[in-house]
């Protein structure tokens, strides 16, 4: 792997005529803040940009607000720039039907802060240390000599706040960047709002029918504790894919388990899992060999099967 750093980064991009920049599948606030800050800056710069990431998924309606969304572009529509940047996508297939388009490119470059990410561009700027790929945009805009302008604040802030669970898990580097977006015009009350506090109605009695199928499993994980949900397809009906997402942080909140798996099920016998553990259970090799990834705290991977069986694979790999 070729290491970079903000600097070669920022070179490689101050010199590009147009650069494409690609967010991971079921894009979050880290990739699309990330993608959206770096899309105003460069294009302040003159330079032509274009976001995109692969679908089906649609972006939720809460990160269609964040300013610069009108660099988005659908998938089929994202030009072949002579560079291209993936952000937060721990790994090439992370970008899905994309993967082509960035791999066109005369110069590629992946900024993320997977542990996991092994570096699949010609310019890596990874760093696992940091909470947030925004951070790294960040450095990369000051290496630029970028004014931090309100609007890209506010795009590198969503990312900073839901990867640091509202600044739960956040390192003290954090705060500090916390200190600058705010103080470069940031309304942080009413973006915490929209990111983290905001639901349609129908969110409540989804999340009381998940609830009733929580089960605990004092034993498992070596005595650690294992809590598991389950949301079938029909509960989201009517609400962005995103509305199922912060259901494990109500989950995640037993305190006789570490370890927590909800289950989502995206097509009738298709499912997205989303593992979190408190402080004992590292995910990453749990998630991996169930063919997924993430971080040790917060990981994931995708199964097929009923209810029961995917369910039992996972409390098999924990054995
Ligand atoms: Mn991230």
């Amino acid at each position: 792997m070729t290491t970079a750093t903000s600097e070669s980064v920022g070179a490689a991009l101050s010199g590009a005529e147009s650069v494409s920049i690609i967010s991971h599948v079921r894009p979050d606030a880290d990739t699309i803040g990330s993608a959206l800050a770096l899309g105003l800056a460069l294009r302040g710069r003159g330079v032509d940009v274009a976001v995109s990431f692969s679908g089906p998924e649609e972006l939720p309606g809460t990160l269609r607000s964040l300013p610069g969304a009108e660099l988005i572009v659908v998938d089929d529509a994202l030009p072949a720039a002579p560079v291209a940047v993936a952000v937060d996508a721990a790994n090439l297939e992370r970008l899905g039907r994309l993967q082509d388009v960035y791999s066109a490119s005369d110069t590629t470059v992946c900024i993320d802060h997977h542990v996991s990410n092994e570096g699949f561009g010609d310019l890596n700027l990874i760093d696992p240390t940091a909470d947030c790929t925004a951070a790294l945009v960040l450095d990369v805009l000051d290496a630029l000599g970028v004014e931090l302008t309100a609007d890209i604040a506010t795009c590198l802030y969503a990312g900073l706040i839901t990867d640091t669970g509202s600044f739960k898990w956040a390192r003290p580097a954090s705060f500090a960047v916390a200190a600058r977006l705010t103080e470069a015009g940031v309304d942080s009350a009413h973006w915490s709002r929209v990111l983290l506090d905001s639901h349609p109605f129908g969110w409540l009695p989804m999340v009381s029918q998940v609830l009733a199928t929580a089960d605990l499993d004092r034993d498992a994980c070596d005595g650690a504790g294992l809590v598991v949900a389950v949301m079938g397809t029909d509960l989201l009906a009517g609400m962005d894919w995103e509305d199922g997402e912060s259901v494990v942080d109500i989950v995640r909140t037993a305190r006789e388990a570490d370890v927590t798996a909800v289950f989502k099920e995206a097509t009738p016998g298709t499912w997205n899992v989303s593992l979190r553990s408190k402080s004992v259970v590292d995910l990453i090799p749990i998630a991996r060999s169930l063919g997924g990834g993430g971080h040790t705290r917060a990981a994931g991977y995708s199964d097929t099967g009923t209810p029961d069986e995917v369910v039992g694979r996972l409390r098999k790999a924990l054995q």
